[in-house]
């Protein structure tokens, strides 16, 4: 049995206060996956950062969110949108940073999707070290990372050296103790535990369009598998599924829940935490019901 460690408590909700997870930074307000995005969830009063992580050719870890560049979001050096999603794992860190990544294309489905998002100049692709080192300021040590592996299941005979790259950062920063693994390769998960006991692991789910098979019983398989915490989408679950993993001593944490009347539902479902895409939005909800975060 894994002793619950401190980074866990501070994802679980106590009497009168539920958890805020910026996604992504805050995708809805600031380019996602950006120092920007995570200086100002941190800034909000939010501590609770979600991320996804790649690795370049160099074996960098990076805070984006495809195993490729991405259409909608990535611009080239001549400030225009790309028209060739190369894997990430083709481009040294180097390469990767002649891009950016501050605007988003409104042309798109998914530019139209965050239409407040800023759109900003200069923002690169970061390193996960960059992040790491934010959050070992004394000023951000209630910062907690949500550190999701993107996994590329193709890719299975990389999955140590992915994990490894991304343990040796995190140690080499000092922030193991404010940083939960997160992924929906529940594999990759195994690999984290073996690599790295000392670090609690967030098992996600979806039911519909997974790469991933799932159980029947997914609370009880996540408990079984030693996770920590289950994040499962805010459309897949009932109020008795959060009362019977939380029973398990799991943390529930729902993704990714924008609209209000879809935050007031989790908060009746008694969620631990609400990752979203405007942590703001439930900063204002949780105030509006007399609830706090933390
Ligand atoms: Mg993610």
């Amino acid at each position: 049995m894994r002793t619950m460690t401190q980074q866990i408590v501070d994802f679980k909700k106590r009497p009168g206060v539920i958890r805020i997870v910026g996604h992504r930074g805050a995708r809805g307000v600031f380019p996602e996956n950006t120092m920007l995005g995570f200086e100002y969830t941190l800034a909000s009063g939010v501590p609770l950062v979600e991320f996804d992580v790649v690795l370049t050719a160099d074996d960098v870890p990076v805070i984006t969110h495809n195993p490729t560049l991405h259409k909608p979001t990535f611009q080239d050096q001549a400030g225009q949108f790309i028209s060739n999603e190369l894997p990430i794992r083709s481009l040294s860190f180097a390469e990767l940073g002649r891009y950016e990544v501050g605007k988003i294309d409104g042309t798109t489905s998914y530019g139209a999707a965050f239409p407040d998002q800023a759109q900003v100049a200069g923002l690169r692709v970061p390193a996960l070290a960059e992040l790491c080192a934010l959050v070992k300021q004394p000023r951000h040590q209630a910062a907690r990372l949500l550190l999701e592996l993107k996994s590329d299941p193709s890719l299975t005979n990389m999955r140590s050296n992915f994990v490894a790259q991304v343990l040796r950062v995190i140690r080499d920063h000092g922030v193991a103790g404010q940083t939960v693994l997160h992924s929906f390769d529940w594999e990759i998960l195994a690999d984290c535990q073996a690599q790295a006991p000392d670090i609690p692991t967030s098992f996600l789910s979806i039911a519909s369009n997974s790469e991933f098979d799932l159980p029947d019983d997914i609370p009880a398989h996540v408990k079984a598998a030693g996770g920590a915490l289950w994040c499962p989408h805010f459309q897949d679950i009932t109020a008795k599924d959060v009362a019977d993993a939380q029973r398990m001593g799991l943390g529930v944490v729902v993704w990714t829940v924008n609209a209000i009347s879809d935050i007031d539902q989790m908060i009746d479902f008694g969620v631990d935490a609400i990752c979203s895409d405007y942590p703001e939005r439930v900063q204002r909800r949780l105030s509006d019901r007399g609830l706090r975060w933390e």
